[in-house]
């Protein structure tokens, strides 16, 4: 069926810059978009849906995102605030949740943010033996930076009072130095990672599905309509593909094999909505947990230099086998030891910018300084970061790197030298909320509110480019998604501001009303389609 929508201010990101009245959608697709005479004159009686105003964007792209983990982390007890104003709503929460949790998996909470609670203090181990006595439950912070056990998850994760704190990580402990529950940094990933793999692993394919689902709902409810899925695996895969061929996909999703698993999972395009044609390899740690591979040492502890995963000449057979065989390589790489590692790897497999065909990329670039910038820019290598690192993550950043923070995440350096630079989000490391990225990228305020880097803040035009026209770009479907152009996928988002001329501070306020996948309604917050 032929739909024109107007009344809206279009945002196209086109290279055209041609003004847009009305937009015709037709079997998926954006059949016209311009005057309303000439797009009415397309599809003469086709119905018509006016906006009241409202903007119109292109679908949203997060070009590295851990979907499943956002879907593993929906199906846990929302211990979010408002929905759990304190500690006795959390346990009330834990103990619904405790209900129907498998008896072998830990009984699992998420989303609460210690100083929105009326007791303004992190739930301890005490407050979650309440509510499940007998058996692990766990309670994520909305960061994913700390969680907080009871005394069954304690004892099971190898936790005891005595012991120091863990690598890379911190133990929260009471008065007398006996551990209060609360986990902070590393070891909370590591037990995060490990309860998503058990987890899944127990789950029946219906069960992997709804985790899917969860996924695609919540990403479609900021805007998003396809995502490049950082850690596909086997499990993970097998889900998507189960919700692919079952219609219950409803967003766009580019997968990354994890490099050990490329001998698994079938490569290539499975669908218009899902694809396997990238390999993810992790060159060293994060920024905040002081694991990225930097030149020199950290002034905070633990004072190393991070961590290189592979030995150099490893990291080059690695990318020379993968890049044989036909895949896009992502390589996180966030400390400038590790991005010089990662572009000497890439650089025995492109000659040049042009020479970048399988468009490799270059994931997080935390630490990626002028020089290093300059060699990525005439290899032609893609940059895939995350501005909303910024608010929520800047003021770790100037503890760990001192005077060269401003250098940080430079994505006004890397326009300017001409890479194409792709916005995402590394949710559930974050919020999957792009408009916290693009109001980031221009604003570059860390959390306490101090400008990091003024030379390397965005216009909001270039912002909006990172999650559409770049991102899509970045996972070779440029000619598919990205702007709403005719013969394109009808993927487009619903605002009810123009990003484009907010006050930057006001962007996250911005609300998406409706969000159309291939022509569908995939998200509405108001009734703007009529249902199917
Ligand atoms: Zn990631």
């Amino acid at each position: 069926m032929d739909v024109i929508v107007t009344d809206a201010v279009f945002v196209t990101m086109a290279a055209s810059k041609a003004p847009a009245e009305a937009m015709l959608v037709r079997d998926g697709r954006i059949a016209e978009i311009g005057s309303a005479e000439a797009v009415r004159a397309a599809a003469p009686g086709a119905t018509e849906i006016g906006l009241d105003g409202a903007t119109v964007i292109p679908g949203l792209i997060d070009a590295h995102c851990h979907v499943a983990d956002v879907g593993y982390l929906a199906t846990a007890a929302d211990c979010s605030q408002p929905s759990a104003p304190d500690i006795p709503a959390i346990q009330a929460r834990l103990r619904e949740a405790a209900e129907r949790t498998p008896e072998a998996s830990w009984v699992t909470g998420g989303g609460y943010v210690e100083y929105k609670l009326r007791e303004g203090r992190h739930p301890t181990r005490a407050d979650l033996d309440q509510a499940v006595p007998h058996r692990p439950a766990v309670l994520y912070h909305t960061s994913l930076h700390a969680c907080v056990l009871n005394s069954a998850a304690l004892a099971e994760a190898g936790f005891s009072d005595g012991q120091p704190d863990p690598p890379a990580g911190a133990l929260g402990r009471d008065g007398e130095g006996r551990l209060d529950g609360v986990v902070f940094e590393a070891p909370m990933f590591a037990l995060f990672e490990r309860n998503v793999r058990e987890d899944l692993a127990r789950m029946d394919a219906a069960a992997r599905v709804r985790l899917i689902q969860g996924a695609g709902r919540r990403l479609a409810a900021m805007g998003l309509t396809t995502a490049c899925d950082a850690d596909m695996r086997r499990d993970t895969f097998a889900a998507y593909a189960d919700a692919d061929s079952g219609g219950a996909l409803g967003l766009r999703v580019y997968g990354m094999i994890v490099h050990d698993q490329v001998d698994w999972i079938p490569r290539g395009r499975h669908s218009d909505k899902l694809a396997t044609q990238a390999v993810k390899i992790w060159a060293d740690g994060g920024m905040s947990s002081r694991t990225a591979a930097i030149q020199g040492t950290y002034p905070v502890p633990p004072y190393g230099s991070g961590i290189l995963y592979f030995e150099p000449d490893v990291l080059t057979g690695m990318v020379r086998r993968l890049d044989a065989l036909g895949f896009q390589v992502c390589i996180h790489a966030q400390g400038d030891r590790a991005i010089e590692t990662v572009l000497d790897a890439y650089a025995t497999v492109i000659g040049g910018p042009a020479g970048n065909q399988r468009r490799h990329r270059i994931e997080h670039g935390g630490a990626m300084y002028p020089a290093l910038t300059a060699r990525a820019a005439a290899m032609g290598i893609v940059m895939v970061s995350q501005p909303g690192f910024m608010s929520t993550l800047g003021d770790g950043f100037r503890a760990a790197f001192g005077d060269r923070a401003d250098e940080l995440y430079a994505f006004g350096s890397w326009r300017r030298a001409g890479l194409t630079v792709a916005g995402s989000s590394d949710a559930p490391v974050i919020t999957a909320d792009p408009l916290l990225g693009i109001r980031d990228a221009i604003l570059r305020r860390t959390g306490e509110g101090i400008l990091l880097g003024p030379d390397e803040r965005l216009s909001a035009l270039a912002a909006l480019d990172l999650y559409t026209t770049q991102a899509a770009y970045a996972a070779h479907r440029e000619t598919e998604i990205g702007t709403l152009e005719p013969g394109k996928l009808a993927d487009f988002v619903v605002l009810d501001a123009n990003p484009l001329d907010a006050d930057p501070e006001r962007i996250t306020d911005i609300a998406v009303l409706a969000t159309v996948l291939g022509g569908i309604p995939v998200h509405q917050s108001a009734a703007v389609f009529p249902e199917g």
